[in-house]
């Protein structure tokens, strides 16, 4: 499925080319808003149809903003009295039957206001790259996308990071520069941690992102506000706000040196 206006899908950069900006999309409360119910629902049938959960307060009761599908479905375990090793032992066919049965329905009416406008403005920079790290299973992620009508902005080619790949959040980073780099870099190496950053709506992105030493634009609009975000590099409180994020994170990384000059100039030099 192609999304109308995305970008055409990522070449390998020639040996030598400045290395593009890789953006690393968190999903839930960042791309899209109130989109998770069906992707809950699957995961709770699916405990309920492995492990023989039956009392569905185990599921309202937990907490789900930043965490990653194995993650979740190990803490409603936890709860419901099941041990370690019998959660390990059946964590991969959890997780099959969450991507099996998953069904999102349409969810174009649940991206997030002024994201397709965004996330156009960001690929006509031509530095950047988009890329994705989420608790989703990659399966449920893809899904999920492409019925927002969002998925040809995310070129599966370039990978990510994702909750099938680490129960834990803060190993998603290098995964997804792992695959970027071995999809786009000339060398296979992986990609430069400070040619990355994280786009996410919780500390759990946050501190992702500083575990892999990544920069991290905050977006206020999920489950946390402005100031359980502060430890980001910038918080902003729309999708519209994002591009102007970046680009200030690439001003102050770069001193304006990567700003599409064909001069090759800084910025403000003049003509
Ligand atoms: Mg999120």
């Amino acid at each position: 499925m192609s999304t109308p206006g995305a970008p055409p899908a990522p070449a390998p950069l020639p040996a030598g080319a400045d290395v593009p900006w890789l953006l690393l999309w968190d999903i839930d409360g960042t791309l899209l808003l109130r989109a998770s119910a069906s992707h809950a629902h699957a995961v709770w049938d699916a405990l309920c149809e492995v492990h023989g959960l039956q009392d569905r307060e185990l599921l309202r009761n937990q907490r789900m903003a930043g965490m990653t599908d194995g993650q979740i479905a190990r803490e409603i375990l936890t709860a419901a009295g099941v041990d370690g090793p019998t959660v390990d032992r059946h964590a991969e066919t959890v997780r099959d039957r969450v991507c099996t049965t998953y069904v999102p329905g349409d969810l174009e009416t649940h991206v997030s206001p002024g994201l397709e406008d965004a996330l156009r403005t960001l690929s006509d920079r031509g530095d950047v790259v988009h890329s994705l790290v989420t608790g989703n299973f990659e399966r449920v992620a893809r899904r999920k996308l492409q019925a927002a009508g969002i998925d040809g902005w995310f070129d599966p080619r370039v990978g990510g990071g994702f909750g099938s790949d680490h129960e834990d959040r803060l190993l998603l980073p290098a995964t997804a520069r792992r695959r970027a780099g071995a999809a786009l870099l000339p060398d296979d190496r992986p990609w430069p941690a400070d040619r990355a950053i994280v786009i996410g709506d919780t500390p759990r992105d946050v501190a992702c992102a500083r575990h892999d030493g990544v920069r991290v634009i905050a977006v206020a609009t999920g489950s946390h506000d402005h100031g359980e975000l502060q430890d980001a590099d910038v918080v902003v409180h729309a999708a519209a706000e994002i591009p102007a994020a970046v680009a200030s994170l690439v001003e102050a990384a770069t001193g304006g040196a990567d700003r599409d000059d064909p001069t090759g100039r800084p910025a403000g030099v003049g003509a």
